[in-house]
């Protein structure tokens, strides 16, 4: 590695963007390629708890914890549980939990703002990375072409940086969601079920989720085994088309659960995929990932973005060592070890939850949570 290497970020993700902030307050730049358009093309989704160990540490590392405190949500932690019928089944307001909430565009905001102007290059999708002449990595978009010594796939679930590492491909793992918004003030019994958090409820292979985001939204995510296929012609299909099937589907369940379907916007159809758990490759010097491009999971764990943000704090930690490469390869295989717990629970939490019986499952981990097993 040079002595000040140039700095490509495929991606402007949590990951990316908490990659470049790290790195540029240890006077480091690094240059950012985002697709979108610019900040507020696209609705960045749902809320994300950030945990003390990972995101919160990483907040910190970037010196925006006040930033973070002044949009999280501590106070939205709680979590629900219906059966199909709408009966109440658990009910905690998350008091003493230190996982607070915050909008994922929130959380996105604030680490633009926390960089150089002109860091983030919007409207530059990248079409192709090959190696130069030079021993350099030229990066393509889409007829602009500059090099650089060091190029960080933080470019999501579709990595392109990733095919350069691995044949892995992220699998689709049966479940697909139709993600809603709701406005409370528009949507009072919306409001009322959802609760201080999160609620779901669950029956045979479905499960209807609820989530409490800032300023007045809720998000709502529809769940149902499906084969791919199946989740393609839904995500093809008109928002009302994509309703009417959501509600053939949860046909039977209580009037009160089916008003989120019946009422709420269709947002997007999410058809869940997986990397292989435990997914790895032979480093490469100059090449690297990070976040979902290298571990990508379902969401049932919670993880996602906070490894995203973790990896990106040690990646920086890598990257300014001055050990060169070989600090970049012990990152790599640090980030592999901790991401495999994590999604081993992804996956365990998605099949436990949207299965014959999960609701007998979910109530279980609930209570166990609070009330420990002596
Ligand atoms: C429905 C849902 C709910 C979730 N809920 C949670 C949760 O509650 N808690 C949690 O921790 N995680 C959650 N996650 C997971 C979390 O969203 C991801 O793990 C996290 O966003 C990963 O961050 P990242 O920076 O690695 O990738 P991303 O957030 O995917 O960012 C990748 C960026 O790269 C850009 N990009 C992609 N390709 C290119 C290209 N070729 N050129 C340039 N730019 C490109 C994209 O536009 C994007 O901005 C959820 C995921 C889903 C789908």
């Amino acid at each position: 590695m040079t002595t000040n290497p140039l700095i490509a970020i495929i991606g402007g993700g949590p990951g990316g963007l908490m990659l470049a902030r790290l790195l540029n307050v240890r006077g480091v730049a690094a240059t950012v390629f985002e697709r979108d358009a610019h900040a507020d093309e696209r609705p960045q989704g749902g809320s994300l708890d950030l945990h003390a160990e990972t995101g919160q540490r990483a907040m910190r590392a970037a010196g925006l914890e006040h930033e973070f405190s002044a949009e999280a949500r501590p106070e939205d932690q709680g979590d629900r549980l219906y059966d199909a019928d709408g009966t109440l089944l658990f009910d905690r307001d998350g008091t003493g939990d230190d996982r607070p909430e915050i909008d994922r565009t929130a959380l996105r905001r604030i680490l633009l703002e926390s960089l150089p102007v002109g860091t983030v290059r919007w409207a530059s999708g990248v079409e192709a990375i090959r190696s130069g002449a030079d021993g350099r990595y030229e990066v393509d978009t889409g007829g602009f072409v500059e090099s650089f010594d060091i190029v960080v796939g933080a470019d999501g679930a579709w990595s392109r940086v990733r095919s350069l590492l691995s044949s892995a491909r992220p699998e689709y793992e049966g479940v697909t969601l139709v993600e809603l918004g709701f406005d409370t003030q528009r949507h009072p019994g919306v409001d009322a079920l959802v609760g201080s958090g999160k609620m779901f409820a669950i029956g045979d292979d479905r499960v209807l989720i609820g989530q409490r985001n800032g300023h007045g939204h809720i998000r709502g995510y529809v769940g149902a085994r499906m084969s791919e296929t199946a989740a393609l012609a839904l995500a093809g299909l008109p928002a009302e088309h994509v309703r009417a099937e959501m509600l053939r589907v949860f046909a039977g369940w209580a009037p009160s659960l089916l008003d989120l379907i019946e009422t709420g916007d269709v947002l997007a159809v999410r058809p869940l995929h997986a990397l292989p758990i435990g997914h790895r490759w032979a480093t490469r010097q100059g090449l690297t990932l990070l976040g979902d491009a290298a571990h990508l999971m379902s969401p049932f764990g919670g993880e996602g973005v906070n490894l995203a943000l973790a990896d990106a704090m040690d990646l920086a930690d890598a990257l300014v060592s001055g050990e060169g490469w070989p600090a970049v390869a012990r990152y790599e295989a640090a980030m592999t070890e901790r991401a495999i717990p994590a999604a081993e629970g992804a996956a365990e939490g998605l099949h436990a939850t949207v299965s014959t019986g999960g609701v007998a499952t979910v109530l279980d981990h609930y209570r166990s949570r609070v009330q420990p097993v002596a």
